[in-house]
């Protein structure tokens, strides 16, 4: 895999021109709030627009129709943080532990591994990747990344 210094603003940008066609046929909105710009990180840029069109993927398909993302990125001087909020149905707290595990799915046509892989690649980018869920009010995950190079 090849490690380069990319825009994650690009990235986000990026995947939301990908998965914008079908989430706009289900009327779901996605909002994208830059905090920041030029949020440069080491990255394998292809696995992680693999990671972030999961994550978007998993939210389009728990919305009934007329649902909004919104994608939130922000930096400090060491990390960059992009929060995915979505208001599905949320996630049972007792399987809030459980989704990150592969095959794990409460879909009748799901791999369960979607989020497995998207945990891998966060490792992989020595991130990390939390969940927050209220059923009936949505889930969001929190993604932090190290940045390229820290602001003096
Ligand atoms: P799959 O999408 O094939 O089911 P994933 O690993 O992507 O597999 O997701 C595992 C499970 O986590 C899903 O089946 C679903 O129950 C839950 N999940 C993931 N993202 C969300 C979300 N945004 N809202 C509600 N549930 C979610
Ligand atoms: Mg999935």
């Amino acid at each position: 895999t090849v490690f380069q210094n990319h825009s994650l603003n690009e990235c986000v940008l990026k995947v939301i021109s990908l998965i914008e066609s079908e989430a706009t046929s289900s009327g779901h909105e996605i909002h994208f709030h830059e905090a920041a710009y030029g949020v440069h990180m080491l990255m394998d840029q292809d696995k992680m627009i693999q990671l972030l069109l999961n994550m978007m993927k998993n939210a389009c398909e728990a919305m009934e129709a007329n649902g909004s993302i919104h994608m939130k990125l922000s930096r400090d001087q060491k990390n960059a943080t992009l929060i995915i909020a979505d208001n599905g149905p949320g996630i049972p707290s007792d399987q809030l532990d459980k989704i990150f595990h592969p095959f794990f799915t409460t879909k009748e046509t799901g791999t369960g591994l979607g989020l497995s892989i998207c945990y891998k690649i966060v490792q992989d980018h020595h991130g990390t990747l939390e969940v927050e869920s209220e059923l009936g009010i949505g889930t969001r995950f929190i993604l932090t990344f190290p940045l390229a190079a820290a602001v003096p």
